[in-house]
């Protein structure tokens, strides 16, 4: 096993196992998961430059943080989250952790940022229906507010999805299994 696996291996390890304080001590309270997220089947998920109305666009931080989990489309970020893979962008504090500072980082102006309920209703009519071939056809329709060079924010959260996904599982069953004895 190169070093390089080995290193990466350990820090899916101790995330692992973080208690809560340290674990939120690692975000980085970018912001940047809180932008809304748009998948297409051929291509992955894309970031939009839309964000959820609870996110201060100044601050970067959510305004309802102790009840986010109340909201239809706030997720936990967990270590089941982190290495599913797709979500979090190269400069996650997650991701980071794992794999050291980002070489590219991301490029977001929140200066230009939206919240949700500024999009205009043909938007949100589009943002929400089900996910069709009508909607491949008009692609990418009103989604002015896609960020193309998305893909490439997550080159890492694909790298381990990929190879440590398995591994980051089986380190999540031992911890269950210990905390139940
Ligand atoms: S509710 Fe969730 S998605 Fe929205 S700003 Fe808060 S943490 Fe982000
Ligand atoms: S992208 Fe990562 S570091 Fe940034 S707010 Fe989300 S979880 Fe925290």
């Amino acid at each position: 096993m190169s070093d390089n696996k080995r290193e990466i291996q350990k820090k899916i390890i101790e995330l692992s196992r973080m208690d809560e304080l340290h674990w939120e001590s690692v975000c980085k309270c970018c912001g940047l998961c809180c932008l809304l997220k748009h998948t297409r089947r051929t291509q992955g998920t894309f970031y939009t430059s839309v964000a959820c109305d609870e996110l201060n666009l100044s601050t970067h931080k959510c305004n309802v943080y102790n009840h986010r989990l109340q909201r239809i489309n706030c997720a936990k970020v967990d270590m089941r989250v982190v290495l599913r893979g797709g979500l979090l962008p190269n400069t996650c504090g997650y991701m980071e952790y794992i794999f050291g500072p980002a070489q590219t980082p991301i490029q977001v102006d929140f200066g230009t940022v939206k919240h949700e309920h500024e999009l205009e209703p043909s938007d949100l009519d589009y943002a929400q229906a089900p996910f069709t071939a009508d909607i491949y056809r008009r692609w990418p329709g009103p989604w002015d507010y896609l960020i193309p060079a998305s893909l490439q924010w997550r080159t890492r959260a694909i790298e381990l999805r990929d190879k440590y996904e398995d591994f980051g599982y089986m380190v999540l069953r031992h911890m269950e299994r210990q905390k139940q004895k």
